[in-house]
């Protein structure tokens, strides 16, 4: 019996199979959790479908996150589809590509604008939006990345957004705590997916990363996947405002391994 049964779990991020909401949604459904599946727009309906359908996925509902009506109606679906939900999975992100290069104070008032609406605000709009069918024992969970704490070249004005996450992570989990809602965020290492597409310079930090962590491994959306699972279980009923990084140990290091000498 998985560790899930008997709950259900809302995933909002779904783009397609490099997806971490992938990762997660198919390491859920494994562990036994009924799934829900949202996804930004029309554009993404032809890859989500079938991916849903490979979970057994009836619900699958568009959710233009930057827009309050859009959440209220998948709110309202989802509250007559499911009665009580156990698990809600942020897994969303966007800033304008020219915002992900160049300096950092080069950022225009309207790309931080974006991007904090959708990286960060999306998230407490769905945890007001949810709040209503959240079972008791619940979990909520949102990822973050590595640049909200320490500098990553061309990450940028979405480190600054990561940052306002976390801390985010942190408010939620204190509101939520005595309806016995636990939120927490994970902070995974670079994968390629169409979100880090966008980072400029994504491809050499990948490979950088293997060589620095101390598992000199990259990690996968299933780790990801499998470290939700853990999260949002009655395993973890006591972990609550806390970022779990699942980056094969990169953010333990200070400096890269020295050359070694010939
Ligand atoms: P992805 O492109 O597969 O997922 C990003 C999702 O955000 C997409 O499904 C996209 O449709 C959705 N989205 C964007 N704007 C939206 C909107 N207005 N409304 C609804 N949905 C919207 O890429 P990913 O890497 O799986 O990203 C998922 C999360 O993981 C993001 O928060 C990202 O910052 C975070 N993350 C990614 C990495 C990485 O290296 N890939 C590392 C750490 C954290």
């Amino acid at each position: 019996m998985g560790i899930l049964e008997g709950k259900t779990a809302l995933v909002f991020g779904l783009a397609n199979e490099r997806s971490i909401a992938w990762g997660i949604t198919q390491a859920m459904h494994a562990q036994g959790a009924k799934i829900g599946i949202s996804y930004a727009g029309e554009a993404l309906e032809r890859r989500v479908r079938p991916l849903a359908a490979a979970v057994g996925c009836a619900f699958v509902e568009a959710c233009d996150v930057s827009k309050d009506a859009d959440i209220a109606v998948v709110a309202a679906k989802a509250g007559a589809a499911f009665g009580q939900i156990d698990i809600l999975i942020h897994s969303i992100a966007f800033a304008v590509r020219d915002e992900l290069n160049g300096p950092y104070y080069n950022t225009s008032r309207e790309g931080f604008r974006t991007a904090m609406d959708i990286s960060v605000y999306s998230f407490v709009a769905l945890a007001r939006a949810f709040q209503p069918w959240m079972r008791r024992g619940g979990a909520m969970l949102c990822m973050t990345y590595y640049g909200a704490e320490k500098v990553v070249p061309h990450y940028n004005v979405m480190g600054v957004a990561k940052s306002a996450l976390e801390a985010s992570t942190r408010y939620l989990a204190y509101d939520f705590g005595p309806q016995g809602v636990r939120v927490n965020a994970i902070s995974a290492g670079p994968i390629r997916t169409l979100a880090a597409a966008g980072v400029s310079g994504f491809k050499d930090m990948y490979r950088q990363f293997a060589e620095m962590a101390p598992l000199r491994e990259n990690i996968t959306t299933e780790d990801v996947g499998n470290a939700a699972v853990f999260l949002c279980s009655d395993m973890a009923a006591h972990i609550t405002g806390e970022v779990l990084y699942v980056d094969s140990g990169y953010n333990i290091m200070g400096v890269p391994e020295p050359p070694t000498k010939e």
